[in-house]
């Protein structure tokens, strides 16, 4: 059994994300002791213990201590299956959390999986639904693996009560890949949107942002939506896309902001324009977001990748000792927290 103590590194949920993911790709059980124990809530908070279950589902896990507040956790996986699943966070737990925990181990079953999840669709600290399907989901196709997601409604901090389809198919082949270099910027698209708020607000966090970012972008294209939402909230998600040589482009860095009580649109629109200020002045080629997101599927690529991030974070450095209590995969990380950061990681096959 792999022993993970639950504090180190970053110590949050994604230690433990990272963990099921490998576990039941693997088929590796573990133990972890210490869970988020430098938190203020230490121990499993509920969405962390949905995350647990929607990994024991797919691989019919026996699980012990997994409710709310344990802090320790053991995880024996059987094998993965296909299948159609619902998972619902019963709060504004994030659905992209959820989902990415679950999304390799599918991608490697066999056959095609289709997956509900209710939740938190856009909440603070975690991809938001745009920033899965338009980013992390866009980048995964070009590593080979393949899915349609889609959003039914959305769920904003505190209410959630969002929901999210995927269908999971088959991954192709899936390949390494080089990001270390900025190509030309091509455009920023965004999308400013809001759910049962004044429509006002998303055409003003439109408004502030060309404010900011008139003078960088060669072309900026946002576009303002309404969500249906059983809870109100306002988002602005920033992307940035860079040319390729075969004509095509490719989202590298995205960056949202949430709206809440309080705080202005135009105070939004700044928070995810100051993040994509510095994202496209760094030497980095991909946002600190997609660098710890994109190390997992990386690891079971057989071969070597390597990542120019804008900034290190220490998700990055956390996931990589967890990938490597799991897998004999090497990695050096060059860079401080903080600054722009290079990755390189040599994936293995894993039977
Ligand atoms: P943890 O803090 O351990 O729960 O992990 C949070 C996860 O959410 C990490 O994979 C982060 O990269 C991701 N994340 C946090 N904030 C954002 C954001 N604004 N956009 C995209 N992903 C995010």
């Amino acid at each position: 059994m792999i022993e993970i103590d639950g504090s180190s590194g970053e110590g949050g949920g994604q230690l433990l994300r990272s963990a099921l993911t490998l576990s039941t790709l693997t088929g590796k059980a573990f133990g972890m002791f210490n869970i988020r124990a430098g938190r203020p809530k230490p121990g499993l908070r509920p969405q962390h213990v949905r995350a647990v279950a929607a990994a024991a589902a797919i691989s019919r896990a026996e699980v012990e201590g997994a409710a709310p507040g344990s802090c320790q956790l053991i995880f024996a996986p059987g094998s993965i299956r296909s299948g159609r699943y619902r998972f619902d966070i019963g709060s504004a737990g994030s659905v992209a959390l959820v989902l990415q925990t679950i999304f390799l181990p599918l991608s490697l079953a066999g056959s095609a999986s289709s997956v509900i999840i209710t939740g938190g669709t856009h909440t603070p600290m975690a991809p938001c639904f745009e920033f899965l399907e338009l980013h992390w989901m866009a980048m995964m196709r070009r590593l080979g693996y393949s899915a349609t997601l889609k959003i039914d409604r959305a769920g904003f901090y505190p209410e959630g009560g969002g929901k999210i389809e995927a269908t999971i198919r088959p991954a192709g082949n899936p390949a390494p890949i080089s990001l270390t270099h900025k190509p030309t910027l091509k455009f920023i698209q965004g999308i400013s949107t809001v759910a049962n708020l004044d429509f006002q607000i998303a055409v003003r966090q439109k408004r502030a942002t060309f404010f900011h970012l008139q003078s960088v972008a060669p072309s900026l294209c946002i576009k303002t939506t309404e969500l249906q939402s059983p809870g109100k909230g306002t988002a602005l998600v920033l992307l940035a896309h860079y040319l390729l040589e075969d004509g095509s482009d490719v989202s590298l860095g995205c960056f949202t902001s949430l709206g809440e009580k309080g705080k202005p649109a135009e105070a939004v629109a700044a928070q995810a324009c100051q993040e994509m200020l510095e994202f496209i002045h760094s030497p980095g080629a991909i946002d600190p977001y997609l660098a710890d997101q994109l190390l997992l599927p990386l690891a079971i690529i057989p071969g070597r990748s390597e990542l120019l991030t804008s900034r290190l974070t220490p998700h990055v450095i956390s996931n990589i000792h967890v990938i490597q209590a799991f897998l004999p995969v090497e990695a050096q990380v060059d860079g401080q927290a903080g600054s722009p950061g290079r990755i390189r990681l040599t994936g293995i096959e894993i039977a």
